[in-house]
């Protein structure tokens, strides 16, 4: 059996397989794609030390820095079950089945998309999804946030301090972030509120010049020009796949202590799957660490 298997292939991933194999014990990590979410990034400007790198550039990084190691890599192999007996058993699609003494959950997240046309089509030609990382590349330009949760009002109060103007797009006739979010945004000077508007389009040439929406009163359908349009319709964590056991928050994400553990012994999680406040490359590599010290403190211990 393996002493730590990792659960993702991600950058929480990633590290915590260093890290555990720095200790001398048998590691393993499986991963349904290597990389995770950064294979889909373009700029990444806020990994600190490194002014500029792509998304694809660091997770053949981080593929090489795994490699360094005695760390058994089983790539485009994704989990199916997770089982705690004597050892924790994970369960491949493949109908494999991987024994370890601990497990790191570090399956992700993905962004909701809003499933329109031209949403795919100008993916980092205009269309982003995290603000604090693209935010800056709209300095001085126009944008609009879909989504007027908490995500998408805190996505629009950030962006109003850097952008010319934001739009902010609610589907539905009521804002749904705190009140105090709702204030703070309303008081602001460059910021439009749009309710009842179904986003129909995302329309553009070689990137993004427009959003169009229903209106959903009248019926009737606008045209906003602009250069950028944040999606802010929900983060989902990757854990279907698990049991009940591993206990989990409202929205899916596992629930950890400051250790990284879950409410199954020996079963820790990382990364953006997790109720971590902040969901970033940085964060995310630090939960990692964490976890694996955490899985190791656990080995000695048990
Ligand atoms: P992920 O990167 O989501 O990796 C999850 C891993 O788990 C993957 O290998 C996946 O294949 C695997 N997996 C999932 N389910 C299973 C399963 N059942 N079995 C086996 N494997 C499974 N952050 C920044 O800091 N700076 C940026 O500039 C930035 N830009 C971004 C741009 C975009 C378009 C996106 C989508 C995200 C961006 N982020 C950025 C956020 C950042 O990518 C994430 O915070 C980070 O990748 C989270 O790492 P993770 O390892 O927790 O999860």
């Amino acid at each position: 059996p393996f002493d730590v298997l990792v659960v993702g292939g991600g950058p929480a991933g990633a590290s915590a397989a260093v890290y555990a194999a720095r200790k001398g014990i048998r590691t393993g990590i499986v991963a349904e794609r290597f990389g995770g979410q950064i294979m889909d990034t373009l700029g990444i400007e806020n990994f600190i030390g490194t002014k500029y790198t792509e998304g694809p550039k660091l997770a053949a990084s981080l593929e090489e820095h795994v490699k360094e190691y005695d760390i058994d890599i089983m790539n485009l192999q994704r989990a199916k079950r997770l089982e705690k007996k004597d050892l924790i058993e994970i369960e491949l699609e493949n109908g494999a089945v991987l024994k370890s003494k601990t497990v790191i959950l570090s399956t992700g997240a993905r962004w909701r998309n809003v499933n329109v046309p031209g949403e795919a089509e100008f993916k980092n030609k205009g269309v982003a999804y995290c603000p604090h990382c693209d935010g800056p590349l709209f300095a001085g330009k126009r944008v609009a946030v879909i989504g007027g949760g908490n995500s998408g009002v805190e996505a629009a109060i950030d962006l109003a301090g850097i952008v010319k103007h934001v739009t902010v797009l609610e589907f539905s006739d009521v804002l749904r972030a705190d009140s105090v979010l709702q204030d703070r945004l309303y008081s602001l000077p460059n910021v439009t509120v749009i309710k009842n508007a179904q986003t129909t389009e995302i329309t553009g040439n070689d990137k993004v010049n427009g959003i169009s929406y229903i209106d959903r009163e009248t019926e009737q359908t606008h045209h906003i020009e602009l250069e950028g349009i944040f999606v802010q319709i929900g983060l989902v964590p990757n854990t279907d796949w698990l049991g009940s056991e591993v206990e989990r928050t409202r929205m899916g994400e596992i629930i950890v202590d400051k250790h990284g553990s879950t409410s199954v012994p020996g079963v820790f999680a990382a990364g953006d799957c997790t109720d971590a406040p902040y969901k970033q490359i940085i964060v995310s590599m630090g939960s990692g660490a964490t976890a694996a010290l955490g899985a190791f403190d656990y080995l000695i211990r048990n």
